[in-house]
């Protein structure tokens, strides 16, 4: 039959009208699939894509990296908005950025013809180490909820599906392919589930990548419990969950993928051949009820990205507009992090400046390949160089030689280079290359008035040499205008506003996973000893002080924090406890505050993290301004995951409510006291 004909008897059909129910769609195309079509609908061919199926008209289903900007080729002939990456967005702290990084990155998704973006990453945190640290969002699970919900809801606002990744407890690139995490039930349901129920339950994410590792024994990709029994029937996912890359080669069987719920395997069949399918069918090791189910996700996604719809009904896509480009840029400028601001070295006032040296390994470094599979090909990137140059504009003299400088500004950090902040394996150390601390030693001798901007994506030690130095800013890798945006910083254009997300520790056996060998990097097995005491957790129940904590950014200006209320000082189970906090900027630029609501449970029939982050507000201000922020916390931010009962429990009793600029400078604080 000809196309044209096919055409017109396809459009005829039920499922080909887009009056109809979804689910009624849905089902009409499954009836008419045979068994070997839903085989060969089950894995992907060349890398991103589905097998078509001519006869009804299923076109192939493509989806594309990355985390920081849609990857169509690797040899970049395809050019695409390069995004700053997901550290850089979380230490915004702004789920506005979010969502409109979300948006941007579908529009461009749709501009190249796929329906999918392997995107966002949110692994959770848990050691500096981890290869994938500048990937992934933050160690904690309330910001990272926040975030990827706004993220995911951005992205299929423009009907492109999210395919959120790695589920779960994928947090080291060491042995990333057969690991086994053994992690506790309660660390999974307070640490490392919250963002992932959050992207199904709040966002309806379509899609989930399962991990390469196991989780307590089994791979990902076969985990029937984690992804029927929690991913299905507790969470209500409705999307289709889709291999990581070649996970299911560690796999033994066929039936137990398709048991587990696992719908697509990519990039191309190996467990789900169709011989290998039709054998495991025919000896009953799956049913086709089970195969169905499988099968309706993806048509479900099929259907609510426009694929069988009129193109003319669908968002319009487009790519590398000048809108993406000032979207980076606005990113990049708000998470960049003021570590240290001795003596109010920043912001440069260009008045007071001749001469500036600008130098370090950083300093000309392209940041947008490398890495593994975030890399991006943007029509442009602007290096630190670049930016300086242009704001400089050649009023200030831009030089080399710290000496004969009024100030030096030194590029240090990592790259993307294997055992630095790369895809598929870890980092080799967690200080600064020796080069690069002796550069620091010796520029401070040649002139002490100096900035040292980290470009990296995970955190360093600085413990060398931090003490010598007055300035340090976290820039990150900020995408393709992250030049402009550091210098705009520095320059005081922006007062820097963003926040870690990450804890930076004094030394790395300080962080929660390096107790021993067995916490990390394991063998075969790794054991998440630490349990829920991720991140800043530890630092605070051990009483540790670490180099910069979690929360922590300065600005060019001050806030002050006044007037603490609690809407009642005892709670019953229902009730929602309303916490009013008064911000005024007491400095004299323009710049916005992430204020930080933490809860501290004092009486506790098991032991609980000394404060955790339930709550967060971005503001604004101009010098004088003062703004009342409202918080709402519900009982469901005051319990814990009891694994006796295997219920989350709110114990009757005394809770702190903290109010802080980071976790470890908190303002005002008050208690009440919850009825049960
Ligand atoms: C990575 C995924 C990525 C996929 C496709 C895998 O190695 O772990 O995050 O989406 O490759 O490139």
């Amino acid at each position: 039959m000809s196309e044209d004909k096919l055409k017109i008897k396809l459009s005829k059909l039920p499922f080909m009208n887009s009056n109809l129910q979804l689910e009624d769609r849905i089902d009409d195309l499954l009836g008419r699939l045979t068994l070997r079509e839903k085989f060969k609908l089950s894995s992907g061919r060349r890398m991103w894509h589905t097998k078509p199926i001519k006869r009804l008209g299923i076109k192939s289903f493509t989806m594309y990296d990355g985390p920081h900007g849609v990857r169509v080729d690797i040899q970049g002939k395809t050019q695409s908005t390069y995004f700053p990456s997901a550290i850089c967005r979380a230490a915004t702290w702004n789920p506005n950025l979010a969502k409109k990084f979300g948006i941007a990155i579908a529009q461009e998704v749709r501009d190249v013809g796929a329906q999918m973006v392997l995107a966002p990453g949110i692994n959770i945190q848990r050691t500096p180490m981890c290869g994938r640290t500048f990937e992934y969002q933050t160690e904690d699970p309330y910001l990272n909820k926040e975030l990827v919900v706004a993220v995911v809801k951005g992205i299929q606002s423009q009907r492109i599906a999210a395919c959120v990744k790695h589920f779960i407890c994928n947090n080291q690139e060491i042995n990333r392919f057969t690991v086994n995490s053994e992690v506790s039930e309660r660390a999974l349901q307070e640490i490392y589930f919250p963002a992932f129920k959050a992207a199904v339950q709040d966002a309806d994410t379509w899609s989930i990548m399962s991990s390469y590792n196991k989780i307590n024994g089994i791979y990902g990709s076969e985990h029937e419990h984690l992804l029927r029994d929690v991913l299905m029937e507790k969470w209500g996912f409705s999307g289709f969950v889709v291999s990581d890359w070649k996970a299911t080669n560690y796999i033994s069987s066929t039936e137990s993928c398709i048991n587990a719920g696992l719908t697509l395997e990519m990039p191309m069949h190996d467990k789900y051949i169709i011989s290998k399918m039709k054998k495991a069918f025919d000896e009953g090791k799956f049913t086709e009820e089970i195969l169905n189910d499988n099968i309706k996700r993806l048509l479900r996604v099929m259907f609510l990205t426009g694929q069988f719809d009129d193109e003319s009904t669908l968002p319009n896509g487009s790519r590398n507009t000048t809108e993406h480009q000032k979207l980076t840029r606005e990113i990049a400028e708000e998470g960049i992090v003021l570590l240290k601001n001795e003596g109010d070295l920043l912001p440069l006032n260009p008045e007071k400046l001749e001469k500036i040296a600008v130098i370090g390994p950083n300093l000309n470094l392209k940041t947008h390949v490398g890495g593994g599979s975030s890399t991006n090909f943007p029509p442009y990137e602007i290096t630190p160089l670049e930016g300086l140059e242009k704001k400089c504009n050649g009023k200030i003299e831009i030089v080399d030689s710290p000496s004969i400088a009024d100030l030096t500004i030194l590029f240090v950090g990592l790259n993307h280079e294997k055992g630095m902040d790369a895809e598929g394996y870890d980092r080799d150390s967690f200080t600064l290359p020796q080069d690069q601390i002796d550069l620091i030693e010796k520029t401070r001798n040649q002139n002490s008035n100096m900035v040292v901007i980290l470009i990296s994506g995970s955190p360093v030690s600085m413990i060398e040499w931090i003490d010598k130095v007055p300035t340090v800013l976290q820039a990150w890798y900020g995408g393709m205008e992250a030049g402009n945006a550091i210098a705009a910083v520095i320059f005081g254009d922006v007062s820097p506003s963003g926040k870690l997300p990450i804890t930076f520790p004094k030394h790395l056996l300080d962080s929660p996973a390096h107790k021993s060998e067995r916490t990390y990097p394991g063998s075969k097995d790794v054991f998440y000893d630490e349990g829920v005491f991720v991140g800043y957790r530890h630092f605070d129940v051990k009483n540790i002080e670490p180099l910069f904590p979690f929360g922590h950014g300065l600005s060019y200006t001050n806030f002050t924090y006044e007037n603490l209320q609690l809407s009642k000082n005892t709670l019953t189970k229902d009730e929602i406890l309303v916490v009013s906090v008064d911000i005024i900027n007491s400095g004299d630029y323009i710049g916005a505050e992430i204020i930080q609501l933490y809860v501290q449970d004092i009486e506790s029939s098991v032991e609980r993290p000394p404060k955790e982050l339930k709550g967060f507000k971005k503001i604004s201000l101009k010098p004088m301004e003062r703004s009342t922020l409202k918080f709402e916390i519900n009982w469901e931010d005051l319990s814990f995951f009891n694994e006796n009962t295997g219920k989350w429990t709110l114990e009757k009793g005394e809770f702190n409510i903290l109010v802080g600029s980071s976790s470890r400078d908190i303002r005002l604080k008050d208690k009440f006291c919850h009825l049960g």
